[in-house]
């Protein structure tokens, strides 16, 4: 049976694990060849692997999305090796959250870094392949995915950099939203609640243990539900962009 994104190639950022990992197995499901991106270089072999094995078609492409040139090189890496580029899920992001007081500075560069300029960086290669895709390809459509969070839309205590990256990327994706929509380019900006990823991972340990409590007995989505958010987005017919996706566990309130 013909897929809906048959002949398609995607790229997506974070691809080893979590949210993009889950987002590039549903969209090879639904017939694009995708390029994985992220630093581990065997969780991205592992999942080509996967991928292929089930009749996908999958590139591994090792890059840290902070560093300019490897961003820039991810894009072109792609196009060069796949031909186009369709959709461009940028998942890439990190969550160092904690008090603004006494914080590792690191960790807010880290966070603006990867959040924002890593973004920014695979966006501003990836447009005017996308572009072109949208002229001339049979969708005549092309999708730019931007994750956000609801710590896009709410600001809270203990969150204060991770809310300015997220907001960020809100902004930005409107913004650009308004420019290429025109050209059929359309930018989506899906904004998950809690998932059971290894995002928490990184936090430091008395950060972790008021994140668990602010979650305690709400069952958070698992990463194959903001997959499905993504993989609807970029199979919508022409005249149809979904530009904004909020997605939260049931029962968590803020
Ligand atoms: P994970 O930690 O599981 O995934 C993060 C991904 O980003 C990994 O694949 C990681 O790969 C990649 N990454 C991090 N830094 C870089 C970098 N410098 N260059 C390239 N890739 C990088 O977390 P999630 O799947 O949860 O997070 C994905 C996105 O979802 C993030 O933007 C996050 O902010 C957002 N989000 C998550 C929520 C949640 O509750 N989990 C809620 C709301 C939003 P590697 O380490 O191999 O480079």
């Amino acid at each position: 049976m013909a897929e809906a994104l048959d002949g398609t190639v995607a790229m997506v950022t974070g691809a080893s694990s979590g949210i993009g990992e889950a987002a590039s197995r549903a969209l090879a499901a639904r017939g694009a060849a995708v390029a994985l991106v992220a630093r581990r270089r065997d969780r991205l072999e592992k999942l080509a692997a996967q991928l292929e094995e089930r009749g996908g078609s999958a590139l591994v492409i090792p890059a840290d999305v902070e560093v300019p040139d490897q961003a820039e090189a991810a894009v072109q890496h792609t196009v060069d090796e796949l031909g186009r580029l369709d959709i461009m899920v940028n998942d890439a992001g990190v969550m160092l959250l904690g008090p603004a007081l006494d914080a590792p500075l690191e960790e807010w560069s880290r966070m603006v870094s990867v959040n924002v300029l890593g973004l920014l960086q695979t966006t501003h290669a990836a447009l005017p392949h996308l572009v072109h895709a949208a002229e001339d390809s049979p969708r005549r459509v092309a999708d730019l995915v931007n994750i956000g969070s609801v710590a896009g839309r709410q600001a809270r205590a203990g969150s204060a950099v991770y809310n300015l990256t997220k907001f960020g990327v809100r902004a930005f994706s409107e913004a650009l939203r308004q420019e290429v929509t025109g050209r059929h380019v359309r930018v989506s900006v899906v904004e998950p609640g809690r998932v059971d990823t290894e995002l928490q991972s990184h936090l430091r340990p008395e950060v972790r243990e008021a994140s668990m409590r602010r979650f305690e007995g709400v069952e958070p989505l698992k990463a194959n539900d903001i997959a499905e958010a993504i993989e609807y987005i970029v199979t919508r017919p022409r005249h149809v962009a979904v530009n904004e996706l909020l997605v939260r566990p049931t029962e968590q309130e803020g």
